[in-house]
C-alpha cells in the first residue's frame, strides 16, 4: 500500500462548482441579513466526498479502520492519527480548505444534516440601490 503523505488535490471540478454557484440565488445572510448575502452550492455528502466515505467525529471515530502499520497507536504513515482513513480524510479537508481559499469561497456542513457539504460564497450588500 503506497504511503500518502500529502494529498495535492481534492479532485473537485471547480469550474463546474463555480459556474453552478454563479447560477444560485443570493439570499440574506442568516446572522447579518442587512449586511451580507450568501449563496450555496450543494457539493455532496461526506459519504460521496470524503476518501473514507464515512461520517465520524474526532471523539467518536470507532467506525474507521485502524491503521495497518500501528494498529491504532499512531505512526508516521497515518500522521499519528491511528487510522489511515482518518488521516487521508484530514489531508482531503486540508486540500479542500486551500482550494476553497483559492476560489474565494467557503465550505460548510448543512444545518439540518451535518453530512451535507456545501460550498458558499458571501458578499457585502451594496448600499448603492
Ligand atoms: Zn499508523
Amino acid at each position: 500500500m503506497p504511503v500518502i503523505t500529502k494529498l495535492k488535490t481534492t479532485g473537485i471540478d471547480w469550474d463546474h462548482v463555480i459556474s453552478s454557484l454563479n447560477g444560485e440565488t443570493w439570499e440574506p445572510d442568516f446572522l447579518e441579513p442587512d449586511q451580507y448575502e450568501v449563496r450555496y452550492y450543494f457539493l455532496g455528502t461526506v459519504f460521496t466526498i470524503m476518501p473514507s466515505g464515512k461520517f465520524y467525529t474526532p471523539w467518536a471515530n470507532s467506525n474507521v479502520t485502524p491503521c495497518p502499520y500501528c494498529h491504532g497507536s499512531g505512526c508516521r504513515q497515518c500522521g499519528d492519527m491511528g487510522s489511515l482513513e482518518a488521516y487521508h480524510d484530514s489531508l482531503f479537508m486540508e486540500a479542500l480548505e486551500s482550494e476553497c481559499a483559492a476560489h474565494g469561497v467557503l465550505w460548510g456542513s448543512g444545518e439540518g444534516d451535518p453530512c451535507d457539504i456545501f460550498i458558499s460564497e458571501c458578499r457585502e450588500i451594496s448600499m448603492e440601490d
